[in-house]
């Protein structure tokens, strides 16, 4: 138990743990082999209340602090990878932009609907030529028609779209504007003119739905637009560093899994006449491990206080999505190489684990971005 979780905090742990170990991680290894999601286990979780973390309680959600939904995505993360990047989508991005700057009438159609358990939220901002580059390469134009909006354009990569009831769209509103020449629009994918695809063919993380989005003349009322005209820009940048304290704690749970699977195994599997473990080469790798993993956590658990408790906290979350990222890579890798050739296989749950936390580094900012994010904040305080 963290030395830094208040009694609240560390009942909600309880209760996740509890409920992840009986409805998501028994179900982790068929997720991944059939492509999709548990929806069972997905309706529990209204219940719990992880399909509104940030959601008011009125609308079904149980806004919780960001140090508790760091601990949901520890807890899911530790459980089923690809259940907890769609739950983490649903949460971070897709129900907090309509929380933060919806309407009371957006708020009122979407929320209800995006808590049900029926549905997983989504949010497009990466398009076939632009991911780390959003304000140079985001191309998606919504043109000003008098009562409507008229939206053209596609985007790539996006975690639940053919789920969600409504998926918010970063798209220029003025070309000529720069960065305040962007906004997010409301757009319901029955609409007509908007396309779908097929999921995407992944590495790992095969169960949570990523599908690529066109926009053909996509006609939308004009109360469609979430917050400002001009301000969408400046949206994404507030929704990608609080997703990053996610996807933070969601590696740390992907570690931790490989982590513990590389402990069971080791005690029982005998080498050289005693169990692997009793190895000092298999001692420092998870010695290693046990040092780096709560490293990790304490900088993500730094972020989600920061940010709780109403502080700047883009930098720590950056430094926290980084740390935990390469952790988890590190730590999935020597879980592996623990379980010799069965950690090759996928009989074994480390080969999945494995897999699924490769995205973490790329997804929500890639390692490159983070370090550019943390070096100009440096350079900020120095300056
Ligand atoms: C499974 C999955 C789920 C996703 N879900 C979503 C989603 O729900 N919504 C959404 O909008 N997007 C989503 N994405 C997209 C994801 O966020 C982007 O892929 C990511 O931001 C990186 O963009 P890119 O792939 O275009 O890479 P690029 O931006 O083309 O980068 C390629 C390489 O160049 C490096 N690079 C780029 N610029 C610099 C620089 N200035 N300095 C140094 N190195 C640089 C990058 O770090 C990277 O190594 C998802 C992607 C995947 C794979």
């Amino acid at each position: 138990m963290d030395f830094d979780l208040s009694p609240e905090h560390a009942a909600w742990q309880r209760l996740l743990r509890e409920f992840c170990e009986a409805e998501v991680k028994p179900f982790a290894a068929e997720v991944d082999e059939n492509n999709s999601l548990h929806w069972d286990s997905i309706r529990k979780m209204k219940d719990v209340g992880l399909l509104g973390l940030d959601v008011p309680e009125v609308y079904g959600g149980i806004e919780i602090d960001a140090i508790g939904v760091a601990i949901a995505m520890e807890e899911l993360g530790r459980a089923c990878g690809s259940t907890a990047l769609s739950l983490a989508a649903h949460n971070g991005l897709g129900c907090s932009p309509i929380v933060r700057w919806g309407t009371q009438a957006q708020k009122d159609k979407y929320l209800p609907l995006l808590v049900s358990g029926n549905y997983l939220g989504a949010l497009a901002l990466t398009e076939p030529g632009a991911g780390s580059d959003l304000a140079g390469g985001v191309q998606t134009f919504a043109q000003d028609d008098g009562d409507a909006w008229v939206i053209n354009g596609s985007k790539a990569w996006i975690t639940n779209a053919g789920i969600s009831p409504v998926i918010t769209v970063l798209l220029r509103t003025d070309r000529d504007a720069g960065t305040s020449g962007f906004s997010m629009i409301l757009v319901e994918p029955n609409t007509p003119g908007v396309s779908i695809g097929k999921p995407e063919k992944k590495m790992g993380l095969k169960g949570s739905p990523t599908v690529m989005i066109g926009f053909d003349n996509v006609r939308v009322p004009k109360d469609a637009l979430l917050g400002t005209p001009g301000d969408g820009f400046r949206q994404t940048m507030e929704i990608l560093d609080g997703g990053r304290i996610g996807i933070g704690a969601l590696s740390i749970g992907l570690a931790q899994a490989a982590y513990e699977e590389a402990i069971r195994y080791a005690s029982q599997r005998r080498a050289f006449g005693k169990p692997i473990i009793a190895h000092q080469a298999i001692q420092w790798m998870i010695a290693d491990a046990t040092v780096e993993i709560e490293a990790a956590r304490l900088l993500v658990h730094q972020s989600a206080w920061l940010r709780a408790n109403g502080r700047p906290f883009s930098k720590l979350a950056a430094m926290g999505k980084l740390k935990a990222t390469e952790v988890a890579e590190k730590v999935c890798h020597d879980s592996i190489q623990i379980h010799g050739s069965y950690g090759y296989s996928r009989e074994y749950p480390v080969e999945r684990i494995y897999r699924d936390q490769r995205l973490m580094s790329i997804g929500e900012g890639t390692s490159e971005i983070q370090r550019l994010v943390i070096a100009r904040r440096v350079m900020e305080e120095f300056s």
